[in-house]
């Protein structure tokens, strides 16, 4: 080998062993990933007070590794999220408000537990063992997200969760009979919880005293270059859903489980959300962009991938699993820069994205639907995990 191929050799194999280290290994400052080196922590502090003056909490998960979480107890909201990027610098990767009058003012959902039901009840109708019921209407003619006041505005309670690799925060509320038109006294948990392996994990359980409705979910808009660095549309999406729910122009689904094939749906291998978004495509036209129930191929059984969302200037990588025979994926159709949000940063047209997992929209209508009844005696029990890590290119 001649003098000048050995000096090649040389300098890529120590840029390669920079480049890996940069990737994989974090540093010692604070906001920096430091795997297994920081102290697992969970700290409640006052975030202020409802205009009923109800007390609102926020919990501080920290990890073994540093990744971060806030939750604060008016809708289960999580406030931030911090997780490593490919230089081990910690971003925050969620949109929300920095203080609580932001979100007592009303916002899209930033972050919030939804429900009783999540998404969409075509006019707030349906009819259970023969009575027929008569929900709230905040979506045009439609129930949405639960209502007027939703589990999204209520004060939940809370107790800290310490687990030997994880971290996290109970919350519980009691949604009574009757609430935004619901059957039932309705009592939920929710348990978020933080662990070493950089998963949040979500757990929802919930039980009735009457035949119920019950569609929990969880409404965070992410950005995985970080909230308020624009649009998500580099972001590349694989959704494990070979099937979808196409919907009216009121975004009810019509009934039909349609292929993805052939269509802007697909996105059974990774693709960029914005390659097609643009699209002539009736379906895109109706949802202003992405705003579809996807058909998980799962089914819902067991906890299993969902999706898998890549961001290539953080090599953020995000992970969802669930037990839910669905997920709604959002591309951010209706913010339009009126939302300022965390430090400052305005969230304009497709800033952020959602992947809400979920029962099918309408399913109390919709009897060919996995059925999303609740029936006393009979506790719902579904688990949620958004997944961070980073990848090397
Ligand atoms: C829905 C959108 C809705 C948004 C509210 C999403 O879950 O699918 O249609 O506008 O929530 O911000």
């Amino acid at each position: 080998m001649k003098n000048w191929q050995k000096s090649v050799l040389w300098l890529t194999v120590i840029g390669s062993v920079v480049f890996v280290g940069s990737c994989t290994v974090g540093g010692s400052e604070a906001g920096v990933y430091r795997k297994g080196k920081v102290k697992m922590s969970v700290s409640k502090e006052v975030f202020g007070k409802t205009a009923e003056g109800e007390e609102v909490d926020v919990y501080r998960l920290v990890n073994a590794n540093g990744v971060q979480a806030r939750i604060m107890t008016y809708g289960g909201v999580l406030l931030s999220l911090e997780v490593p990027d490919n230089k081990g610098r910690l971003g925050d990767v969620v949109l929300g408000h920095d203080r609580l009058e932001k979100y007592l003012a009303g916002d899209p959902y930033f972050g919030a537990i939804v429900g009783r039901y999540g998404n969409r009840i075509g006019k707030g109708k349906f009819t259970l063992d023969g009575v027929a019921y008569q929900l709230a209407t905040n979506n045009g003619e439609n129930h949405l997200h639960g209502g007027l006041k939703g589990f999204d505005k209520v004060v939940w309670g809370a107790r800290a969760v310490r687990e030997a690799d994880a971290v996290g925060v109970r919350l519980n509320y009691m949604s009574v009979d009757g609430e935004e038109g619901y059957p039932g006294n309705l009592s939920c948990v929710v348990t978020y919880r933080l662990t070493n392996e950089d998963e949040l994990k979500i757990d929802y359980e919930a039980t009735t005293d009457k035949a119920t409705p019950v569609n929990l979910t969880h409404h965070s808009y992410f950005n995985l270059a970080g909230q308020g660095w624009g649009e998500i549309l580099n972001h590349e999406l694989m959704l494990m859903a070979d099937k979808f729910t196409p919907v009216d122009k009121g975004l009810i689904p019509t009934g039909e489980l349609r292929s993805v094939k052939g269509t802007p749906m697909d996105f059974t291998r990774p693709t960029k959300i914005g390659s097609r978004i643009t699209a002539e495509d009736e379906q895109l036209k109706f949802g202003g962009g992405y705003d579809h129930n996807f058909v998980l191929n799962s089914g819902g059984r067991k906890l299993a991938l969902a999706a898998r969302v890549y961001e290539a200037l953080s090599g953020r990588v995000m992970e969802v699993y669930t037990t839910e025979p669905g997920i709604q994926f959002y591309s951010g159709n209706f913010l339009d820069g009126t939302d300022v949000g965390k430090g400052g940063k305005v969230y304009n047209y497709r800033n952020g994205f959602c992947l809400e997992t979920q029962h099918f929209p309408d399913s109390p209508n919709k009897a060919e639907f996995p059925s999303a009844i609740v029936r006393p005696g009979k506790k719902l029990e579904s688990e949620t995990i958004y997944k961070f890590y980073v990848k090397c290119k």
